[in-house]
């Protein structure tokens, strides 16, 4: 068995293939890959420049994501933000766009560019009306989703949107950067391409950028692949050495942060200074039953609103001793963030906390959040 890869194991499980793949193997091989510093590499070898070729920790942590996302091929990036930018500049002038009407900020904001400056034809739907994508696909250039969605929670329909989208032959990339792998294979349900901020639950330690596409789709590949070698967007050495660190632990972290979430969310659709939970682990939550059909668990993310207005959301956040506030999400620490601060970010209700919760005992942060909570904060107060 010495030479045999975890790739070559059939049938084993997303846990074992997180710890197991993107290894050196054979005999001496480091059970690690090594962090290869080098931009270049002596001529008439596999690759001689890592800006284009990358190098054995970057090929490491595709042969990982690749593995999980049950994908051909992963490319990884110098962030979420540089991989998502190789897919939309793809796009020619006058294509026609589908897209989340609560898309993360960084994606609204790049298809705002392209309907400026190229003329793209923007189709802005909610996550959640399934109806509304599925007549939307036909004669689209891209379809992308995000499930579930940056900060308001919404569940998409993914198996029929990919499904749909597929039989029309419209290329459909998921953004799973929220569900992992873990809880969600967007490939497996007909997607061309899933992609990560690998920054967030990947990465899992808020101490890197990182992104990456992973797809089945040959000529998508080698055009991401262009985009990323002449964009220059290759990620970093460190960075994917750092990544697939993190990676080995995703589904221990991500079991711990889903059963706190689900712990938190319970308590805090109970609270009395709480107006509104959304969490699609939560029964009742609009995202619930689809939650059940379309992922493998609820995840670690959920968003609450607090009575009275922004000011006195923040007077509550400024009062939490554990809980940072902070933006960002998918780490082993909790953090908090008011989103409607941001510019572009609007439509997010004023008092909405976004909350990726993470590690720690589920009793203390609900300590930390009941105390911050419980503080009176009168309308007068805030204005202050
Ligand atoms: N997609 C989602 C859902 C995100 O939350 C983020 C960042 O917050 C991104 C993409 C962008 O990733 P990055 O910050 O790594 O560029």
């Amino acid at each position: 068995m010495t030479n045999s890869t975890p790739e070559d194991v059939p049938g084993l499980r997303l846990e074992t293939i997180a710890v197991a793949a993107g290894r050196p193997h054979g005999p001496g091989a480091p059970l690690n890959p090594p962090i290869v510093a080098a931009s270049t590499f002596e001529a008439g070898g596999a690759g001689e420049y890592s800006r284009g070729d990358g190098t054995d920790s970057v090929r490491a942590l595709e042969a990982a994501v690749a593995a999980l996302e049950g994908g051909e091929r992963a490319l990884a990036f110098a962030s979420g933000m540089a991989a998502i930018s190789a897919v939309f500049d793809l796009l020619d002038p006058g294509a026609r766009v589908v897209v989340p009407d609560d898309s993360y900020q960084g994606v609204a904001t790049v298809v705002a560019d392209g309907e400026r400056r190229l003329g793209w034809e923007v189709m802005r739907l909610p996550t959640a009306d399934t109806d509304a994508w599925l007549a939307a696909i036909e004669g689209s250039d891209l379809v992308w989703v995000e499930s579930p969605s940056n900060p308001m929670m919404e569940v998409a329909d993914v198996p029929a949107i990919c499904a749909a989208a597929r039989a029309a032959g419209v290329r459909c990339v998921v953004d799973n950067t929220f569900a992992t792998p873990l809880l969600q294979r967007p490939l497996d349900l007909g997607a061309t391409a899933s992609v990560h901020s690998a920054t967030k639950y990947l990465g899992g330690h808020s101490d890197l950028l990182a992104g990456v596409i992973v797809t089945d789709d040959p000529a998508l590949a080698l055009a991401v692949d262009h985009r990323r070698t002449y964009g220059g967007a290759t990620i970093g050495t460190l960075e994917a050495f750092l990544t697939l660190r993190g990676l080995r632990t995703l589904p221990l972290r991500l079991g711990r942060a889903q059963a706190n979430a689900r712990t938190l969310a319970a308590r805090l659709a109970e609270h009395r200074a709480v107006t509104r939970v959304r969490y699609p682990g939560l029964e009742g939550d609009p995202g619930f039953d689809l939650a059940r059909r379309t992922l493998a668990g609820p995840g670690a993310m959920l968003s609450l609103e607090t009575v009275g207005n922004a000011r006195s959301a923040d007077i509550r956040v400024s009062r939490l001793r554990l809980i940072r506030a902070a933006t960002s999400l998918g780490a082993v620490e909790t953090t908090i963030e008011r989103r409607a601060k941001l510019v572009g970010q609007e439509h997010i209700p004023p008092t909405l906390l976004r909350l990726s919760v993470g590690c720690e005992h589920v009793e203390d942060l609900w300590a930390d959040l009941d105390q911050a909570l419980n503080g009176l904060v009168s309308d007068s107060e805030a204005e202050r």
